[in-house]
């Protein structure tokens, strides 16, 4: 069977609009998928990204908003799909949690698990954080009592609730990592995976009765399925009933390090009383502040991917956030060094050299071009460095090969000056630029989708070179 890839974002909360974060993380998905689809076939990649609807915060923000659930619904998750659209991101599916295709697969799913004797009904004791949607344990509260990601103290809840014998799966858990030690990327995050699973895991509540939205509970319908529970099988629902549904193999989930445990010790555990396959890799990235401050908007600090790529682009957007920190690492990110970055790299950068080097083609040659050779390698490695880059999910390292590499032209063309060399030199020079501009080209259709179209042209056909265009304008 051929290769195959499925790479899916987190399905992100309806309750506020897209920043930076979000698009950071769509965007190096993106990137990925893209890498994948030159590499393997459009046909055999699948791109899924969404929104999570069935929550407590999205029935809050509808009533501050003064709208009626659904009309609200309609309009954010309207507004999260519109955002990838205009800023280039190239999912195969969108799903909505709150869509039919999805209730009808979390209901199999509950059905599969509970008859496997794995959920059970208790009363529940404890602290619960309206911002994380999930119980807190005493020992994971600041020293203020609070939750430490949304500092303030969460509620004390006593109510029935339906169980996951997560417990139980703790064996199989550690097994299952040890045997596949490539499943959860970076290293880090599997060390703190498998120390959480080895303190000893304890059941999960999946059921809210207070929850006023959310899909009622096959068994028990005055519940709600906890809305974790109902947003991780996602990832599969999508699939279900439609001829993708072989890409559930080839599963990787691309997400934040704060949602770890949910997709690395509940989701898996899920799966495995469900009697479904695995997902083949997490991938957890870091946590992003902006000037060193962590973005909120108390704060006032918080970025529109819209507004950044009104104002420089979609492949600035792209490149110039992905190339901030190392995709896995956390990280800062900055207006200035950002502005910097598009001035020297991309305008200065890849759009120079390339109408430099198409101008000078015109002056020398009215265009024509010196060689016949084609489909050439540089023979200097930067194919497959860009290559392993991606594979192994390194979306910075894989720019940095990129930069390195319109670095190395410009030298190139500043030392030698084929302009001033006999024919002959002059051609071999041309000719040795012209074949890296083409391998620059093939990896921008990965990482600029937008401005290769103008590249191509640049390159023009087999005899002569296209008109010199400007990539990126001067800011
Ligand atoms: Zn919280």
């Amino acid at each position: 069977m051929s290769q195959e890839v499925y790479l899916t974002t987190p399905i992100y909360y309806v309750n506020d609009v897209p920043h930076i974060g979000h698009a950071y993380c769509t965007l190096a998905t993106d990137t990925l998928v893209r890498y994948w689809r030159k590499k393997i076939g459009k046909e055999n990649v699948f791109f899924l990204t969404g929104t999570d609807e069935n929550s407590q915060k999205t029935v809050d923000a509808a009533k501050a908003s003064g709208k009626d659930i659904p009309e609200y619904l309609d309009e954010m998750a309207g507004i999260w799909k519109s955002t990838w659209d205009q800023i280039g991101v190239s999912y195969d599916d969108f799903i909505r949690t709150t869509e039919k295709r999805h209730w009808g697969v979390v209901n199999e799913v509950f059905k599969k698990i509970h008859g496997k004797g794995d959920i059970y009904k208790d009363t529940y004791v404890g602290k619960y954080c309206t911002g994380c949607e999930a119980f807190i344990k005493d020992s994971e509260l600041d020293e203020h009592g609070y939750c430490p990601h949304h500092k303030r103290p969460p509620q004390l809840l006593e109510e029935e609730n339906y169980f996951f014998r997560l417990s139980k799966y703790q064996d199989e858990l550690i097994k299952w990592y040890k045997n596949q030690p490539e499943q959860l990327m970076p290293d880090s995050r599997r060390n703190e995976v498998m120390s959480f699973i080895k303190s000893g895991l304890e059941d999960v509540s999946i059921s809210r009765e207070t929850a006023e939205f959310g899909i009622p509970l096959p068994i028990d319908p005055k519940h709600k399925v906890y809305v974790w529970f109902d947003a991780l099988i996602n990832y599969y629902s999508a699939l279900q009933g439609t001829k993708y549904e072989h890409f559930w193999e080839s599963a990787q989930h691309i997400i934040g390090k704060d949602i770890i445990r949910f997709h690395c010790v509940i989701w898996p555990a899920m799966l495995m009383s469900a009697g479904i396959e695995l997902p083949k890799n997490v991938f957890a990235h870091g946590f992003f502040t902006i000037d060193g401050v962590k973005m909120s908007k108390s704060l006032g600090n918080v970025i529109s991917p819209l507004e950044l790529s009104e104002k420089y682009g979609n492949d600035a957007l792209r490149v110039g956030l992905l190339s901030s920190f190392e995709f896995g690492n956390d990280g800062d990110f900055s207006l200035a060094h950002f502005d910097d970055f598009y001035r020297t790299k991309l305008s200065g950068g890849v759009g120079n050299l390339f109408n430099r080097v198409i101008t000078l083609f015109h002056k020398l040659w009215d265009g024509k071009k010196p060689y016949i050779e084609k489909s050439q390698k540089s023979g200097e490695g930067w194919e497959e460095r860009f290559s392993q880059a991606l594979e192994k999910k390194r979306v910075k390292e894989a720019l940095d090969v990129f930069f390195e590499m319109v670095d190395a032209c410009n030298r190139h063309i500043n030392d030698v000056q084929p302009w001033k060399l006999d024919p002959p030199d002059a051609r071999a020079s041309m000719n040795k630029l012209l074949t890296m501009l083409v391998t620059l080209t093939d990896m921008a259709e990965v990482i600029l989708p937008e401005s290769v179209v103008k590249m191509r042209k640049m390159l023009g056909d087999d005899e002569k070179v296209g008109d010199a265009e400007i990539l990126f304008e001067r800011k």
